[in-house]
């Protein structure tokens, strides 16, 4: 299978139309990069880390939702894994014609339930090595699995899986895959494929601020040694598939720690603009690109907060050693 396609099948299932961004190409990247290439490895206390139970969980998410997104609709599409595969195949045939996509994407929208994000079936899982949280989508069947089909059909949920392993916060995890959900269900909420974590990291961070139980601490050694990771492995050589996932989780990086800082910094009325601005974003009034432009955050800007939190760290190293 070649690996450019399947980032066409994905782009156009989520309705993305870009995956690049000059930032990858400019000096403040390659400073940022710098910074954090021998980034003092910081070690974290996992015996800190509290496990938590489905129903918590839930209660969580539900709690987190209705305080930043007040009265705003929280249902997603939601279908059981393979359930309506038969079904496509009986009305549309085994190889669907072109002049029925339009057709297969309203049967779907039809046939999907809708749910509270927080109602899709969660799952935790005890697995070391692998993502800390996940949402999937349902997967149609191999003929309808094509870019022209996946442009025109809605996205489907079917379940959201939590690690408890090594997670330093599964509730902020699970809100990070609450997001991912309720920016999905508005198809193209971004043109840009390398802004789909932005949302999810930033809402994670206030979440973890909100939990008064040292996450956010250990939230951020998590962040930096990851970004460290991630930009330690951006490469031009990568293929591209590789490049753009890197890519992805750098830019929501550098861009939820920009609008982080004016969250937090801010006062409470601007806590509420945010809050407010994303709630419309989530209910499909306004564009990713149109918060980064109301709150005028920036790659470049998010890159020299994350320098002066690395230089930082080297200097609270340099003294730990001497
Ligand atoms: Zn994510």
């Amino acid at each position: 299978m070649k690996i450019d396609d399947e980032l066409k099948k994905e782009m156009a299932y989520f309705g993305y139309k870009k995956c690049t961004s000059k930032f990858f190409e400019s000096n403040d990247f390659y400073r940022l990069k710098g910074y954090f290439i021998d980034l003092p490895h910081i070690d974290q206390n996992i015996s800190n880390f509290k496990i938590y139970d489905k129903v918590t969980l839930i209660k969580y998410g539900k709690y987190f939702l209705n305080r930043h997104l007040g009265d705003a609709n929280k249902e997603v599409r939601y279908l059981e894994f393979g359930s309506l595969n038969h079904r496509l195949r009986k009305k549309f045939g085994v190889y669907p014609s072109k002049e029925n996509y339009e057709k297969i994407g309203k049967y779907v929208n039809k046939k999907s339930m809708y749910v509270n994000a927080y109602e899709v079936p969660l799952t935790i899982i005890n697995a070391e090595n692998r993502e800390l949280g996940s949402c999937y989508q349902y997967i149609f069947d191999y003929a309808f699995n094509e870019t022209g089909i996946l442009k025109k059909l809605p996205v489907v949920e079917t379940g959201v899986e939590i690690n408890a392993s090594d997670n330093h916060s599964m509730k902020s995890t699970y809100i990070h895959e609450l997001y991912h959900m309720l920016l999905f269900r508005n198809k193209g909420y971004t043109s840009n494929l390398l802004y789909e974590e932005f949302i999810p990291y930033f809402v994670q961070k206030v979440s973890s601020i909100e939990i008064s139980d040292g996450v956010l601490e250990s939230d951020n050694i998590y962040r930096l040694n990851i970004l460290s990771n991630f930009l330690n492995n951006y490469s031009l050589d990568d293929n591209y598939y590789d490049k753009v996932f890197d890519a992805e989780y750098i830019m929501a990086f550098v861009l939820s720690e920009n609008l982080f800082i004016k969250y937090i910094s801010g006062s409470d009325k601007i806590k509420k603009e945010i809050d407010s601005y994303i709630k419309n974003v989530v209910t499909g009034k306004k564009r990713i690109e149109d918060l980064l432009e109301k709150f005028n955050i920036t790659p470049e800007e998010g890159s020299k907060i994350l320098i002066n939190k690395s230089k930082k760290l080297r200097r609270e190293e340099f003294i730990q050693k001497n």
